[in-house]
């Protein structure tokens, strides 16, 4: 652990406590034993899931620095990336998981009960629900999704649960920039306005991340987001990159 806690510090100016670095320790061995027994995640080693999952979760960071969401939403979060580990920096926040697969939902409600956490909602539901949903609609700070689908697709699925001033978050790998491009004409129809590209570093990761930022600077219309399914079979229109 000390590596990361190194890590943290060096790239992200994040200082982990004994606490918060004990919660990590719980949390990376439930992943371990969960994984034996069903396919959570891909990365499965010590190291990874250190770098690329919590390391990765914690670069987050980098889109708000001193001003926290008070709460936010994580769209197929999976195992609970990267929301988890940013509910164990920020303890006060509201934070609510999704996912479409209920063993994932289960894993990290377990986790949740397993390191006391408050404030946490861990739902089995499709983005697409949630969006129309009163409840959790236009209700976030913001909303934030690792490898779930492409931009436009995410989109249509993030921007209609970020309130009006609020953010929407896409960590994305090297095809951040031109999939952000191409899906400026579906981002502006959402309510949303790209206000920047962050170029994220991990070590020992080859490949180029980007953490894309989306202001929510207007309501989202009405028919947005399509029913489920739709958006990722009939993605909003892609302006061509020339
Ligand atoms: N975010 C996690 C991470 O980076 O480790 C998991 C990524 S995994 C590749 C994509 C997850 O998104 C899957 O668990 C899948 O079930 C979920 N997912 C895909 N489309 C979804 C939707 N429309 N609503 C809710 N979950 C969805």
């Amino acid at each position: 652990m000390e590596e990361l806690v190194r890590y943290a510090d060096s790239l992200f100016d994040i200082s982990l406590s004994a606490r918060q670095i004990e919660a990590l320790r719980v949390y990376e061995q439930e992943l371990l034993e969960w994984n034996e027994r069903m396919n959570l995640t891909a990365i499965r080693d010590v190291p990874g899931i250190r770098i690329k999952h919590f390391l990765d979760s914690f670069s987050c960071v980098l889109a708000w620095r001193d001003n926290p969401p008070a709460s936010l939403i994580d769209i197929g979060t999976g195992a609970g990336f990267p929301g988890i580990p940013l509910k164990i920096l920020y303890p006060s926040m509201r934070l609510t998981l999704v996912d479409s697969v209920g063993k994932k939902v289960d894993f990290c409600r377990h986790v949740v009960q397993k390191l006391g956490l408050e404030k946490v909602e861990a739902l089995q539901a499709r983005a697409e629900e949630l969006g129309q949903n009163p409840r959790y609609r236009e209700k976030y700070d913001c909303a934030v999704a690792r490898a779930v689908a492409q931009m436009n697709i995410l989109a249509e699925y993030l921007l209609p649960l970020v309130r009006v001033g609020g953010i929407m978050l896409a960590q994305k790998g090297d095809s951040g920039p031109s999939e952000t491009h191409s899906a400026e004409g579906a981002i502006h129809l959402l309510g949303g306005n790209v206000r920047k590209l962050i170029p994220v570093e991990l070590p020992g990761v080859v490949e180029d991340r980007f953490l894309v930022v989306v202001d929510k600077v207007g309501a989202t219309p009405p028919g947005y987001p399509r029913r489920v399914g739709v958006p990722a079979k009939s993605p909003l229109e892609v302006k061509k990159v020339v």
